[in-house]
Parts: structure tokens; sequence; C-alpha cells
């Protein structure tokens, strides 16, 4: 593969000689009107009328009962585990092949991340790899699921729907159910991505959604948790906003609590990004047909959903011959002003993380070595 070639594709597709970044945010719809609106009503903060209408357009949209707007979606995600239940001490598996938010938030509920490899189809949390570490490392006990060695509570399983494309969700039910840990789905990157029809972050307890500025829809920052029924809809609600007991003066807040509600202002870009979502998953997805196209009869490979999915191609992603040829390719694109990335550094080689418990992860590290983020913006069909 010619990274002159590559280049000359990707220029054709935004037809632009200026520097193409990975994902950049378009505002042509409503946005300004909305945003607008709020200033003019001076609601702009965490009460009003955009932050119910956006949280009513995602839980239609995802088909969940409740859906509770966040700051970002790393709130989003520690307000989640908080809800399922993680406690200080206890241990969640994921994966290690993540963004650091999906760490982060556990670590600041006081947990511990086992890492489990990935499937190579998904790029997210592999089932069968998570059943043949709890198979060798865990068992059942009154107090739940307990790590034989270390005798802490493993609590939950924290899958990521990587780039966009969903894991296998049913196999990873069964895994959970089993042994009796709750599913967290950081859905962050898989808005718009449905596995069997159904929307990712639907089949865990809760999940996490992000609206950051080079998410596939944006609301300057923010994040949306999503729950299961109305009742613990209304207790995520109560606890993004500081637990307050509703009463007319007094303060009286039951249990520990966030302040992480949306603000209204940010509410209202996201109202308007939701009516041009559709767009930007049809113009999505023909780019990543063109790309797939693209690298068809190369040594490279392009990532496609998985066949049991419908993935919303947040970020296109090539797999690389090897570790050389990816940094050609990355050296000599950015060169010339399109943005190319890596991928994450695996999580448990960050200070932080690097005594985390972890499995075989042989998947995650050719991965990390040979993989290659491609600019995705949305782009007119033509
Ligand atoms: C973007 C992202 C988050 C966090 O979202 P923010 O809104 O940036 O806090 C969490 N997990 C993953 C995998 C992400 O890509």
């Amino acid at each position: 593969m010619k990274s002159k070639l590559l280049v000359e594709f990707i220029r054709d597709q935004y037809q632009t000689k200026e520097f193409i970044p990975l994902h950049a945010p378009t505002f042509n719809g409503n946005e300004k009107n909305y945003v607008m609106e709020t200033l003019d009503s001076t609601f702009v903060s965490s009460v009003g009328k955009y932050v119910d209408k956006f949280e009513h357009q995602i839980a239609r949209y995802t088909g969940t009962s409740r859906a509770i707007a966040t700051v970002n979606g790393t709130a989003a995600l520690h307000t989640a585990l908080y809800m399922a239940g993680v406690q200080y001490g206890d241990l969640v598996i994921t994966q290690a092949l993540t963004f650091v938010a999906t760490c982060n938030a556990l670590y600041h509920m006081g947990a511990e991340p086992i890492f489990v490899d990935v499937s190579p189809i998904s790029l997210g949390l592999c089932p069968k790899a998570v059943e043949n570490y709890l198979s060798e490392h865990a068992e059942l006990t009154e107090q739940g699921c307990i790590h034989k060695t270390t005798r802490q509570i493993i609590r939950a399983v924290v899958p990521m729907h990587t780039f966009g494309h969903p894991i296998q969700l049913d196999e990873l039910v069964v895994v959970c159910s089993k042994w009796q840990l709750a599913l967290v789905e950081d859905a962050a990157e898989s808005l718009g991505s449905f596995y069997k029809g159904k929307h990712t972050g639907t089949l865990g307890e809760f999940a996490a959604v992000s609206f950051n500025g080079n998410k596939i829809i944006t609301t300057g920052g923010g994040g949306m948790v999503l729950c299961r029924n109305e009742e613990s809809g209304q207790h995520t609600k109560h606890v993004t906003t500081t637990s307050k007991v509703p009463h007319p003066y007094e303060f009286f807040h039951d249990e520990p609590g966030f302040n992480y509600r949306m603000p209204n202002l940010n509410a209202a870009l996201g109202c308007a990004q939701m009516e041009v979502l559709p767009e930007y998953l049809a113009q999505k997805r023909q780019l990543a047909e063109r790309y797939k196209e693209f690298f068809g009869n190369s040594d490279i490979t392009f990532m496609v959903e998985p066949d049991y999915a419908q993935s919303n191609y947040w970020l296109n992603a090539i797999v690389c011959r090897d570790t050389k040829q990816r940094n050609e390719l990355l050296e000599q694109t950015n060169a010339v002003g399109v943005m190319t990335r890596p991928i994450w550094k695996l999580m448990h080689r960050l200070p932080m993380f690097e005594k985390a418990m972890r499995g075989d992860l042989s998947q995650s590290e050719v991965i990390e070595a040979n993989l290659i983020n491609l600019p995705s913006s949305p782009v007119e069909i033509n």
C-alpha cells in the first residue's frame, strides 16, 4: 500500500487540499436556533426544556426506558458504575484495549480493573475470554463472584463497543448471569450502533454514551446514562442531582451524590444534532463502504461491522500487515495534513494500571501494534 494513493483517496472523499481531521463536528441544522433560544430564555444551566427533550430523544432512539443527561461520558460511566453497585475494593472486568476514560471511571469508584482480551472481529471485549478468565480465577460464593487469589468481589463487566462496532452481547449476557456480574456497557462510541436490532447500551443494566466533540454527535461536552427501567432512571437522575430530596427550601440529601447534570445550553445543541444523526449515519456508512472497496485487494484489513451488527462506523480503522507498515503510513499521512492515529496504548501500560490483574491479551497486542484510525467525519453523499 502506497501512502500517496491513500492520501489521494481520502482527499478525493473530502474534496479538499486543506488539513483533514480525524473527526470534526458540523452544525448545519437547528443548532444555532436552539442555542440562541436558551440564551434568550436565560435557562442555560441544569434545568430547562432541552434537557428533558434531549433525554426523551435519546431514550426513544435507543429504545431504553430512561436516559439521564450528564456533563460528559466519563461522568455518565462513573454514575452507571455507582448505580450498578460497584464498591470500594471491588474488581471489574474490562478490556485493556480502550480509551482511558473507561478505567478512570472505575478507578474513581475505588474499584480495580481486570484486563481481558478483545475479539479481533469487534475489537471489543471477547465473551469467551471473559468466561475463560472466570473459570480459571473465580468462584461463586454466597457473597457473589470472588477472585480465588485475592478474595475480592468481582462485581461487574464493562465492555466497550470500539469505534462503534458492537461486541457479542448475547454471549456476554450469558457469562454475566452465570457469574452474577452486573453488565455495564461503555457505549461512548456507539450511538447509532445496533446489535441484532437492539441499540448498544440497552442489553446491560446501565450504559454510558458520550457527546464529546469528536463523537458521532456532540453537545460540546456531554454524556448520557441509559437505564433499563423507570425506577433506575429516576434514581440515576437523583444521584446526578446531588441526591437532593425535593423540598421547597430544605437541603436534605439522602445518599452520596454527584453534580453531573448536563446544562440546558449543551442539551440544546444535542437536540439539534439528534435531528441530523440519521443523515450522519448514512454518510458514514457510505464512506466506510468506499474505504472497504479501496482496501479490497491490499495487504491491509479494513475493519467492517461484525455480521450480527449494524455499526455507526464512528471511526474507520485499518489493521496493517505489520508495525513497520503502520508507522510508515502514520508518518506519511500526518506529514501531508491528513490526520491518522494509532490506537490507544493498552491500559496496563499506563502507570496507574500497570499492576492490574490480566488474562491473555495477545489479540489486544496485535491490534495495538498494527491499527490506524482514518479520517471519518461525515461527508456529503455524491
Ligand atoms: C469518549 C469516550 C469516553 C468518555 O467520554 P467523555 O465524554 O470524553 O468523557 C469513555 N469511553 C470511551 C471508550 C470513549 O471513547
